[in-house]
């Protein structure tokens, strides 16, 4: 299929974001009212009407077309290259978007894109669209207490029982479960295979009997995370995504969507560089030497990732699943965020440790508090460093010991 001329598609979608958004606000003025929260601390009022905010922009964006920009239009999507996202991602960053949530992030990016590439027709037209237009949202049961970076580790279980799959199992760290319609969840059905080849993916509706959702509550104040208890969870066969064993392959294409998202940054987390910049300004450090080392060192941090976000962008093949060039842009993202925090901290010294009511101060601690979150997930850092190496880099790989099926591992 011919892509539009890069050009004549920014002024469309220029054009187009003009007529849903307010244009972004001056660095200047950002700063003292500026959302400086990585994960929200809202009543669940507040956070429902903030998801229906995010709901009626996702809506829009679908219905003009630009939802879904780089996956295959024979999958729903636009089927446009890496560098189109690329281009959607800086007009956007022109306007006032409204703030996001993971929640939203991960039905729309991830759990949408898995069941648009993985599913059957009658799943991509039932589920994979309403998800892409956030008219369901879902979460990603995937990690589990004892598999995180070792995900093929999980031990939730599915057995086939008819036309019907029976779930048992604990999950972990499920962000927005409470909100969520379904959940995108890994299960191990063979444990007599290695332990990547026996787990396939289900689509669990959340509100189906022996589903027991749990918040978390984070060290910053909110509880965007959750436990997930499935006790004898009764799933159609309709409902798992792609074949029976094909779940590694679910995962990692998941994953790899979910670095792209955490990277290439057009949802607002936290504090930005203008933010930072504006802070200093309002307690008088910009002539400080000290301080302007710091500012010079965070911008050029941040044009550095923007620019490698660019360049993987223009490098990836057109095609819809992102290729191992995504850990690079999630590494640079975590650090970003966490130096930003340390810089806005080594910045107001110790004004940040008690509120004493001076806009734009205190609230950076839910910055400072929830930045080291992002270093996790999606796959922590040292597992981005792993993946550069092994599959960007071609070092050799580190020792593999658990080739042997499953049920002969250690403690299974
Ligand atoms: C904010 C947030 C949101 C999340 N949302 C979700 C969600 O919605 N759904 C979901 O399924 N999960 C979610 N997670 C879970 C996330 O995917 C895991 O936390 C992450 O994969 C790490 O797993 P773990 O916490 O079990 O740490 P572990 O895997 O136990 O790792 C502990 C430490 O060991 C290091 N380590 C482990 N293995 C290696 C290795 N081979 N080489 C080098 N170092 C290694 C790790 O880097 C880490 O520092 C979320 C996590 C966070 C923080």
């Amino acid at each position: 299929m011919s892509q539009p001329d890069p050009d004549t598609w920014r002024r469309q979608v220029r054009q187009w974001l003009a007529t849903v958004l307010e244009p972004a606000r001056e660095s200047e003025s950002a700063g003292a009212d500026a959302d400086l929260a990585v994960f929200h601390n809202l009543p669940e009022d507040e956070e429902r009407l903030l998801l229906e905010r995010c709901r009626a922009y996702q809506r829009a964006r679908f219905d003009a077309g630009y939802q879904a920009l780089t996956l295959p239009a024979d999958k729903g999507g636009a089927g446009l290259t890496a560098a189109h996202a690329a281009v959607f991602a800086q007009e956007e960053s022109a306007f006032e978007v409204p703030p996001s949530t993971e929640l939203i992030s991960v039905t729309v990016r991830l759990v949408a894109m898995a069941v648009s590439l993985f599913g059957t027709d009658e799943q991509r037209q039932e589920y994979a669209r309403a998800f892409l237009r956030t008219d369901l949202l879902a979460c990603q049961l995937f990690s589990e207490p004892g598999a995180g970076s070792d995900l093929a580790a999980l031990r939730t279980r599915a057995r086939q029982d008819g036309d019907a799959w029976v779930i048992d199992g604990q999950k972990v760290w499920t962000s927005g479960a409470q909100f969520a319609d379904y959940g995108l969840l890994l299960a191990r059905t063979d444990p007599d295979v290695v332990k990547q080849a026996g787990i396939t993916a289900f689509l669990v509706p959340m509100d189906a009997p022996g589903v027991e959702v749990r918040p978390i509550r984070q060290m910053s104040g909110g509880a965007s995370f959750n436990e997930v208890f499935l006790s004898g969870v009764r799933v159609p066969d309709a409902l798992r995504i792609g074949r029976p064993g094909q779940g590694w392959e679910v995962a990692t294409t998941t994953l790899a969507f979910e670095r792209t998202a955490s990277g290439s940054g057009n949802r607002r987390k936290g504090g930005t560089f203008s933010d930072v910049l504006a802070l200093a300004r309002s307690l008088g450090r910009t002539g400080d030497p000290l301080a302007r080392q710091l500012l010079a060192d965070l911008y050029v941090r941040a044009a550095l990732r923007e620019a490698t976000v660019e360049r993987v962008a223009r490098t990836s093949a057109a095609g819809g699943r992102p290729g191992p060039e995504a850990s690079l842009t999630k590494l640079m993202a975590s650090e970003l965020l966490t130096r930003t925090g340390q810089v806005a901290a080594e910045l107001m010294g110790a004004r940040i440790t008690a509120d004493i009511g001076e806009p734009g101060t205190f609230a950076w601690t839910q910055h400072l508090l929830g930045a080291p979150g992002y270093r996790l997930a999606g796959g922590t850092d040292q597992i981005q460093r792993n993946l550069i190496g092994e599959r960007v880099l071609k070092l050799p790989p580190e020792p593999r010991t658990d080739r042997a099926p499953f049920s002969q591992l250690p403690g299974n």
